[in-house]
């Protein structure tokens, strides 16, 4: 259907013949502390220097949503790095592996959460200083996470909804000094109405947390940019289906998606 008469229709995310692996990485630690969740920052160099080696560009979130805003095809061996949670090692490690081989990276980060510990030792939130350091850099962006990180944004009331999207956008905003584009459903649970909501909010774009048919919703694929979670998927599970999924990238149904991996937790 066209949406309106200037804008071209964006192709929805099953149908172009090539869609950027847009990976989700959580915390990257020296050491894997929790298994399924955490990358440990050796295997992080081992996958940015693989995909280097192999010509793979990770796309900075402006060039992301500028093939979207244009309905143009992504090149070919395009892909785009994300991190949920604002975790310490996005700072510690992340950010210096990624900048020494000139990738772009995209950091959700729940408002409330900077720069606060967890209840386990062994995690903890960047400082909102050294989220402002890494908005410095022009191939990284810091997008919102929601301000508390609810489990189920679709059990919010409208105006739970609303501060959770309005404010963590500005507040983000205010941060990196840059306009915040891009959105993160926590634990990936969204709705017809969190979607609409993104929307009114001033979103451009959407990720979920699974690699999922987008086909279920009234609007473009957008709204539900699939992602490969690298803590589940690849995390502790040797490099051969990391290669593999790289190679032959394409998004999968949720029925497959299932069959193949377990879901995260979080
Ligand atoms: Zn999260």
């Amino acid at each position: 259907m066209w949406s309106s008469a200037s804008a071209a229709p964006v192709e929805p995310v099953e149908n172009r013949a090539y869609f950027p692996p847009v990976l989700i990485y959580h915390d990257i630690k020296a050491k894997v502390v929790m298994e399924g969740f955490d990358v440990s920052l050796a295997e992080f160099r081992y996958q940015l220097d693989w995909l280097k080696a192999h010509g793979w560009k990770a796309l900075s979130a402006d060039e992301f949503l500028g093939y979207l805003e244009r309905g143009e095809p992504f090149p070919k061996k395009t892909f785009l790095i994300t991190f949920d949670d604002d975790y310490g090692g996005i700072t510690r490690y992340a950010a210096e592996e990624l900048e020494a081989r000139d990738m772009g990276a995209v950091f959700f980060v729940i408002v409330d959460s900077i720069g606060q510990p967890l209840s386990r030792r062994e995690y903890y939130h960047a400082s909102e200083e050294k989220l402002k350091a890494l908005a410095s850099n022009p191939k990284f962006t810091l997008e919102s996470h929601t301000m508390s990180h609810p489990e189920y944004l679709t059990r919010l009331t409208d105006e739970e909804l609303e501060r959770e999207l309005i404010e963590s956008k500005a507040r983000v905003e205010e941060l990196s000094g840059r306009s915040v584009r891009l959105f993160s459903y926590p634990c990936g649970d969204y709705d017809q109405r969190v979607i609409d909501a993104a929307i009114d909010a001033g979103y451009e774009a959407a990720v979920i947390v699974d690699v999922l048919d987008a086909g279920e919703f009234d609007r473009p694929a957008r709204w539900t940019i699939p992602r490969i979670n690298m803590g589940v998927v690849f995390g502790a599970r040797g490099h051969r289906q990391f290669k593999s999924f790289m190679h032959h990238y394409k998004p999968m149904s949720d029925e497959e998606f299932e069959r193949r991996w377990a879901r995260l937790p979080h």
